[in-house]
């Protein structure tokens, strides 16, 4: 295929064979009816069962999909990271592959596209089979976020969403290890514009978001996006040692003018367990903080690519490794 496409679509894919037939099948139909030429890119982001083989063999044979496969599970977020990388489209379409993201709401977005936004992003209206404590917690987060965050992330909206060529630069040239997409786009800027659509159950196979996962990207949210921790440790740690300054103040006010002091060691140890607990708390923020730059400092490859599958020429390919684009920008 020779056409440079319009539109190209990113799928990031863990273990998903089940949804794969299905997918295949409701993709094949959206691409009929768009108006450009468009690729599917498939990142299969290491999986442990024959989700790869099935992909490839789909790149091979159908001259609009594209074959990514991971060197090892590197998570969501990476994995997106690969197929965006390597997308040619005008266009670049990002979505779940289990289908909770239905894929002919895509016309929708493009629609918003040619009239000329650069992300149209996906909010969800309705979530169907999602667990109450998932969206509970999840609204908590964007609660948190949208006081607490340097850059407005839209609440209830994943990473379902057009985004044009000029953000997706913007994007490529943020390189920081550490990614929480949505919220990387959100920075970007740009016209941005919102449609709604109900998410759907899983059409097959469970969810590779265990809450430990959830929590770690959360966490990644916040701290990438906001110094808010770091001023509460601020805060904190002036709260308390203002408390005992005044404490200190008192005991010594008493010990000199009064008769009724008591010698009481007790609330001496109380001060100190108190601080330290404090000043554990305050080193631990600080901790999170160093150990991102830590992260950035050495410099790896995002993510590592095994094997690629119906890329059309050389300068097609995802760049093999993230190292060899480096050098080929720096020679
Ligand atoms: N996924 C991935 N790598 C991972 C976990 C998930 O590429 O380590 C993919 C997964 O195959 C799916 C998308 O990311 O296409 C969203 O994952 P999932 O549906 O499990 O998350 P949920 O919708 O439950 O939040
Ligand atoms: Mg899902």
């Amino acid at each position: 295929m020779a056409t440079k496409p319009v539109y190209s679509l990113v799928l990031p894919i863990f273990n998903e064979q089940a949804v794969l037939p299905l997918l295949f099948h409701r993709l094949d139909q959206v691409l009929a009816d768009l108006d450009g030429p468009a690729e599917v890119i498939l990142v299969d982001d290491g999986s442990t069962d024959c989700t790869s083989i099935i992909l490839e063999a789909r790149a091979k044979t159908d001259p609009r999909y594209r074959f990514i496969g991971l060197s090892r599970n590197f998570g969501q977020q990476l994995a997106m990271t690969a197929g965006l990388d390597a997308a040619a489209g005008d266009a670049v379409i990002l979505m779940d592959a289990d289908l909770q993201d239905p894929p002919e709401i895509i016309h929708q977005m493009i629609e918003k596209w040619r009239e000329g936004y650069e992300i149209v992003y996906a909010r969800r209206a309705t979530r169907a089979g999602e667990s109450r404590f998932k969206l509970a917690t999840s609204k908590l987060f964007y609660k948190t976020m949208s006081r607490l965050a340097s850059v407005e992330i839209p609440q209830n909206v994943g990473d379902f969403r057009l985004v044009d060529r000029k953000a997706l630069e913007v994007f490529r040239s943020m390189r920081e290890q550490d990614r929480f997409v949505r919220g990387m786009f959100a920075w970007v800027g740009f016209r941005q514009i919102a449609i709604e659509f109900n998410r759907e159950e899983r059409a097959a196979g469970e969810t590779k978001w265990p809450v430990g996962k959830l929590v770690k990207l959360a966490v990644n949210g916040l701290v990438s996006f906001s110094d808010a921790p770091l001023k509460l440790a601020l805060w904190l740690g002036t709260l308390v040692s203002g408390t005992a300054i005044v404490y200190g103040l008192y005991v010594i006010v008493s010990r000199l003018f009064t008769e009724n002091y008591v010698p009481g060691w007790a609330s001496t140890i109380v001060v100190v367990a108190f601080l330290g607990g404090a000043n554990m708390m305050l080193t631990g923020i600080l901790g999170l903080y160093i150990g991102r730059i830590h992260n950035e400092v050495k410099r790896r490859p995002l993510y590592i690519v095994g094997k690629t599958a119906g890329f059309a020429g050389a300068e097609m390919l995802p760049a093999g490794n993230e190292i060899e684009e480096r050098r080929r920008r720096a020679g």
